[in-house]
């Protein structure tokens, strides 16, 4: 029976799962690897670092699906997004290290350019904001520190990528310079309505055309991969970036249709079908996956900080040993006791943008206890989901009645049932919570045609349904007084960020 094989290359680690046909995980290997703040503010990866883990995950899992005589029908990658690698074509060696998503050091220059009126172009082509997190700044950068690069990048000696392109450069030797739409997407450089590189933003932001990888649809045969340690060739047939690719995992084929993933942050993703949704929000929109010439887009919006959260309890207030243990402690108490929460520990995102709001605790009285605040932190995470919820069913002017839910968050049960409290919505959590995984083996599995869309429908396994159970009366009530302590939280701190 064949296998697919999906290259999941994170923030933190290189991992490698094997689906069955079944699509059930059956090897997996991972590794992690070093994160560099070569100075406040920026954030780097070693590129050869990255392709040496994911590489050293692919070849344990291949060879233990060799030894069981298992056919190899195809590859998919999924990966983090917005990181920017530049490389020399000739020798494959990069002029500098990646620079990753969360990278601070292009903001000035962002700034800059939102105050020359630019980002109302930027978001009419791209989608996005003008905003360091996308690849576009970073690449300047490069281009215009590193010594010799321009130069170089001018006479086509240079190729830029993202890390799927990275990775694929590398399984097949340097000959395939690609990447995918949805990576393409993200970089401040791809138009997503003509599904092209647009020549006014590579004018805007002086970058050569020569850098860039030829950009494919989300699910076709490639290429196959070109290593000599790598036997036998796999085809090559997914790539996604990270967040797409658990949408696609997910299983949210339809307009409407929306995941939400529950890690340090929350990242909520919305299905918005064929045509792009413009956000009246500072949502982003993106291209959730291209299959068969079908463009499908999406709206995006993150929270910053909710496990995140959890986090701090546990380590800045010691309530608890575990993040599991928030669970028993909530549930300890009926409610809140009049607490509520703001983790603005980082700012608060989508819908409010700020990056001077403050974390905040309100409506402490001699009553208080650790349970009232476990509480109203599990409930802060899932207010802040339903701020993006609600912006996303106003953009989009759809009805979400359903969310999809992974991350290491989603094994809190009370976490779920007050989200589907929260937002009158029902939950659905699926068995395999590797989603990001799946979608990139959806993707490939689809193209090397060993499954059909409507098989995987029925090999999709949910493990629970949470449905709402709160008189929407008392959940207004949370919400207004949510509301009112964000509102005392913005726009706190003076300092210029
Ligand atoms: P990431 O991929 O962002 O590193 P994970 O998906 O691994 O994150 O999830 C880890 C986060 O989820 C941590 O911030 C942790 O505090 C939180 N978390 C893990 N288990 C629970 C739980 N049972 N209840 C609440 N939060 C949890």
């Amino acid at each position: 029976m064949a296998s697919i094989l999906a290259l999941d290359q994170g923030t933190t680690s290189s991992r490698c799962i094997e689906f069955n046909h079944l699509v059930q995980s059956i090897s997996q290997a991972q590794l992690p690897f070093e994160q560099l703040y070569p100075h406040p503010g920026w954030v780097e990866h070693d590129p050869l670092t990255i392709w040496d883990t994911q590489y050293k995950t692919l070849q344990t899992v291949l060879s233990q699906a060799l030894s069981k005589n298992t056919d190899i029908a195809a590859l998919g990658i999924t990966n983090q997004r917005e990181t920017t690698l530049i490389w020399d074509r000739a020798t494959s060696q990069p002029v500098y290290n990646a620079i990753v998503w969360q990278d601070r050091r292009t903001a000035d220059y962002c700034k800059q350019l939102i105050s020359q009126g630019y980002e109302a172009l930027v978001t009419e082509k791209t989608g996005l904001l003008l905003d360091p997190y996308f690849s576009a700044t970073k690449i300047g950068w490069i281009l215009n520190h590193i010594d010799g690069v321009r130069q170089k990048a001018e006479q086509g000696q240079l190729a830029f990528g993202t890390i799927d392109t990275w990775l694929i450069w590398n399984l097949t030797q340097g000959k395939l310079h690609i990447t995918d739409v949805t990576n393409a997407s993200r970089t401040l450089l791809f138009n997503i309505d003509s599904l092209q590189w647009d020549t006014d933003l590579l004018e805007l932001f002086n970058i050569p055309v020569s850098l860039l990888p030829e950009v494919k649809s989300s699910s076709e045969h490639y290429g196959v991969t070109n290593h000599p340690a790598l036997e036998p060739d796999i085809p090559i047939c997914g790539i996604a970036g990270d967040q797409q690719a658990a949408l696609f995992g997910q299983q949210c084929w339809t307009p409407g249709m929306t995941k939400c993933t529950y890690g340090t942050g929350s990242f909520l993703v919305m299905n918005s079908g064929n045509t792009r949704t413009v956000s009246k929000h500072r949502l982003l929109s993106t291209i959730a996956w291209q299959i068969d010439n079908t463009t499908t887009y999406a709206l995006e919006g993150s929270v910053f900080t909710s496990g995140a959260l959890i986090q701090w309890l546990r380590d800045g207030l010691n309530l608890f040993k575990d993040a599991s243990d928030s669970e028993a402690l909530a549930n300890s108490v009926d409610d809140n006791g009049g607490v509520v929460i703001v983790p603005a520990l980082t700012g608060l995102g989508a819908p409010y943008w700020d990056p001077n709001a403050c974390g905040a605790i309100f409506g402490l009285s001699r009553g208080t206890t650790s349970a009232h605040l476990c509480r109203a932190a599990l409930e802060s995470i899932c207010l802040q989901v339903d701020d993006i919820l609600s912006t996303m069913r106003q953009d989009a002017d759809i009805s979400i009645n359903e969310l999809r839910i992974d991350g290491g968050a989603v094994s809190n049960n009370l976490l779920v049932q007050l989200q589907a409290d929260i937002s009158s919505l029902t939950i659905s959590r699926p068995t395999v919570l590797e989603s990001t995984a799946l979608g990139a083996a959806y993707l490939a599995g689809l193209a090397s045609g060993i499954w059909t869309q409507q098989q995987l429908s029925e090999l999709w396994l949910e493990n629970r349904r949470f449905y709402c159970q709160q008189p929407s009366e008392q959940m207004n009530h949370l919400k207004s007084t949510w509301h009112k302590a964000v509102n005392r939280s913005l726009n706190w701190s003076d300092d210029q960020i």
